[in-house]
């Protein structure tokens, strides 16, 4: 290092200011990373870690690198580490909440300055001496999250490209998918042949038109009549009842729907159910106050 800051003209604390990432001026970072280059100088993380108590490592964990979406994220994420000159650790958790806790651990002992995360676990314990940044996951005000606008998102892309074809779906779908990218309302429908984890069990999923029935009262339950039986049996006696039945979110257990059926369970219905009504009423008196 003593050599490089004799190249570059500068003190030696300039040299470590640049080679820990630490500003200075722009003209002696330059004349640093010259000097850097031309001796062909290499700075081991470990030295620099000694002298920090850093590592300059990241440990970035995502389920698997098939899905491109994932693929191309940590690829994004490497070259950002790589530019301030941090490493990445990686860990694939497949999907998996025990392996990603495990993984978590394993982080923590291998004295990473950070984890970068999109957990499928919603009780992952991270220790609070490690700075830990979300990815598509709110886990509370205390862990920051990035996330992108994939469900509404998601909504306003297939209505997007459902106008740009002569689809004879188009209308109901561009309905179906207006539930979700304006009022944010979940799939009623589920799938009878696979039990699919989309929601946890344990906590109220957002959407305003599905429940877990672990806070039905900040849902619909004022709509429901008394004496209507939850889980509600999907028989004809409610057939136009507002109730909780059983399936909804894909899930055919452990979520619930307002209605038998809705807008957002069936393109062939021709209105949503009086929950999603309601839900899209109160967005436009949100958007569109009454004076
Ligand atoms: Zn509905």
């Amino acid at each position: 290092m003593k050599d490089v800051a004799r190249e570059a003209g500068v003190a030696l604390g300039t040299v470590s200011k640049v080679v820990n990432g630490i500003p200075v001026g722009e003209e002696y970072r330059l004349r640093v990373e010259s000097a850097i280059e031309k001796l062909n100088y290499r700075v081991s993380s470990y030295a620099r870690g000694l002298r920090s108590s850093k590592t300059y490592t990241i440990a970035v964990m995502v389920p698997n690198l098939i899905s491109p979406f994932f693929s191309r994220l940590v690829d994004c994420i490497n070259r950002e580490l790589s530019a301030r000159k941090y490493r990445m650790l990686f860990y694939a958790t497949d999907y998996d909440p025990a392996q990603e806790q495990e993984l978590v651990h394993l982080a923590e002992q291998q004295k990473v300055d950070g984890i970068i995360c999109l957990s499928y676990n919603p009780h992952l314990q991270v220790s609070p001496d490690v700075p830990l940044v979300s990815i598509d996951r709110y886990f509370g005000a205390q862990i920051p999250c990035v996330a992108s606008d994939n469900y509404g998102g998601g909504g306003i892309y297939n209505s997007y490209t459902l106008s740009m074809t002569k689809h004879r779906y188009f209308r109901p779908v561009v309905v179906h998918e207006f539930g979700h990218s304006f009022g944010g309302l979940g799939d009623e429908y589920f799938y009878d042949d696979q039990y699919t984890q989309f929601y946890y069990p344990d906590a109220e999923p957002w959407e305003q038109n599905l429940t877990t029935l672990k806070d039905f009262g900040s849902k619909w339950a004022d709509m429901v009549p008394k004496g209507t039986p939850i889980p509600t049996p999907a028989t004809k006696k409610y057939a136009a009842t507002v109730g909780a039945f059983e399936g909804g979110g894909y899930q055919s257990k452990g979520v619930y729907r307002p209605a038998q059926e809705c807008r957002m369970k069936i393109n062939d219905w021709p209105e949503f159910c009086p929950v999603c009504q309601r839900a899209i009423e109160r967005l436009v008196e949100f958007y569109c106050p009454k004076k």
